[in-house]
């Protein structure tokens, strides 16, 4: 058999690659270090509960019948029925700073209200606004573009622009302070212009369906084969070798393992190249498990809740473990059609300090998790409930279960240095690397979330694999 396409992490992103070459028939690997695929997106079982690692809400809403869409694209191209795949569309999220807040749901027009309500003097710059998102190429290699810079050449107001932004940051911005233009519109066109939704049934079931798929088309997948080092000839991979000592031939890679763990791959790796490419965002995620939520007085009414509560907005990484002054709190129940589960989840994401994080653990046996560090986690999830319990109402009495992970889950998790969920600020939009063989694809090649990641593994074997 002619050498395949390796393909480095089974993520989403990886899953949809594999497909997407699978379906022609050309042999395809996927290697993954963990037991399981779905990396940052995946789950696991604790007391009989499944539990989500990932999943707030899928990005990137499209019915079945809008063909054009990049969700419905995504599914002709991975050769999957549309019309088989259950979802359940956000009753709807809000952005709370403050000043004022805002709604909105998979309906534009829902946002334009309360814009022309808070806003009215950005009502009509807000529609000129959309007119340019919608026209502009997000993929086009250009420059880095401030989104800031640009949406003030619409928005006259600054608080408006800092409260559409801030969805978008967390949700999928790598960058500190602002972002980049072409970051800002594909974010903004799968959050705000097609909106949020939930497959039927878990993350699991989603996983399932595309690892069945794959291996229905003849791809193989091997799991706990976690890939060391790549070996080149000229200006090409020739072998990629696995921790164990294992040496596999590969035709091409695709890594989606993000850019620095990549650059740590190569022979000619320096720590410089890696650093240029580790991004300073990571996150704090706490999963609670709620018995009779809907008897209590909890705000019920939301998706999402994307709040902010300081004064001055600004999207970094904070100089404390986590920024409890704002996150996103997330109810996986409140979409439509999906009824009131007996046992609930509430989902909360704050901005975390990954060297905070890993400074504590140091001196940790095993791999394990040294006292501070588990103390820490605890006056950090504390924290954080009481902040959120003033917004939505407490829940506290009613917690059955929960689980906290911070930046050093997610490192260990995905493999993204300092736990960065958004991957490198430096996108590398073609995919292309100095080798003719090795492609990026997922999180540092520009596409973010479940949807996008699935997109950019889907994009990078048309453009690079297919042609070739
Ligand atoms: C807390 C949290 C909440 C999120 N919520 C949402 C959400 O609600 N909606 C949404 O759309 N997105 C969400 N995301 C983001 C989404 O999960 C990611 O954008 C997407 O899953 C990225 O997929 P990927 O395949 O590019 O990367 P990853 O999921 O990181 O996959 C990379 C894979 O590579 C493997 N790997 C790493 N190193 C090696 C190695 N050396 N050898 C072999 N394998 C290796 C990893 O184990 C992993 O499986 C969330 C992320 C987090 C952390």
């Amino acid at each position: 058999m002619s050498a395949p396409l390796v393909i480095l992490g089974g993520g989403l992103s990886g899953l949809a690659a594999g497909i997407r070459h699978a379906r022609f028939g050309r042999p395809t690997l996927i290697l993954e270090k963990h037991l399981r695929p779905g990396g940052l997106n995946s789950y696991y079982y604790r007391h009989g509960l499944l539990f989500e690692t990932g999943l707030h809400a899928m990005t990137n809403y499209a019915s079945a019948g809008a063909r054009s869409l990049p969700l419905n694209r995504l599914f002709r191209q991975l050769k999957l029925s549309r019309r088989n795949f259950t979802t359940h569309e956000q009753i709807g999220s809000e952005v709370i700073f403050p000043q004022t807040y805002l709604r909105f749901t998979n309906d534009l027009s829902v946002l334009r209200e309360d814009i022309q309500r808070q806003f009215p003097h950005c009502a009509a710059e807000f529609t000129e606004f959309i007119e340019f998102i919608r026209a502009y190429d997000p993929f086009q290699v250009r420059p880095w573009l401030s989104a800031r810079q640009t949406a003030a050449r619409f928005l006259s107001d600054p608080l408006l622009i800092d409260m559409l932004l801030w969805p978008l940051m967390i949700y999928g911005n790598s960058q500190e302070h602002d972002m980049d233009m072409g970051q800002f519109v594909i974010m903004f066109q799968a959050l705000l212009l097609e909106g949020f939704f939930r497959p039927g049934g878990t993350i699991k079931d989603l996983l399932d369906m595309l690892l069945e798929h794959y291996l229905g088309l003849g791809g193989r997948i091997r799991l706990r084969a976690e890939v060391s080092s790549l070996k080149t000839r000229g200006n090409g991979i020739q072998t990629v070798s696995l921790a164990s000592g294992e040496e596999i031939s590969c035709a091409q890679v695709i890594s989606t393992i993000g850019a620095p763990a990549t650059v740590g791959l190569l022979p000619d790796s320096l720590p410089q190249r890696a650093a240029a490419y580790t991004g300073r965002m990571s996150f704090m995620e706490s999963i609670y498990i709620v018995s009779g939520l809907a008897d209590l007085p909890v705000k019920d009414d939301c998706t999402c809740i994307f709040y902010n509560n300081h004064q001055d907005f600004d999207y970094c990484r904070p100089d404390s473990l986590i920024d409890v002054g704002m996150g996103v709190i997330n109810f996986p129940a409140n979409f439509q059609g999906i009824g009131t589960p007996e046992l609930a989840q509430v989902r909360v994401t704050h901005p975390a300090n990954y060297p905070l994080w890993l400074e504590l653990n140091r001196g940790a046996k095993g791999g394990g998790r040294s006292g501070r560090y588990l103390e820490a986690k605890e006056t950090c999830a504390a924290r954080s409930l009481t902040e959120i319990s003033k917004i939505i109402g407490n829940f506290s009495e009613n917690i059955v279960y929960d689980d906290v992970f911070t930046p050093l889950t997610i490192a260990h998790y995905s493999g993204k240095a300092e736990g960065a969920v958004y991957g490198s600020p430096l996108k590398i939009k073609d995919g292309r690397t100095n080798y003719e063989n090795l492609f990026i694809a997922g999180t540092d090649q520009g596409y973010l979330g479940i949807v996008g990641a699935m997109l950019s593994g889907v994009t990078m074997v048309n453009q690079h694999i297919l042609t070739a």
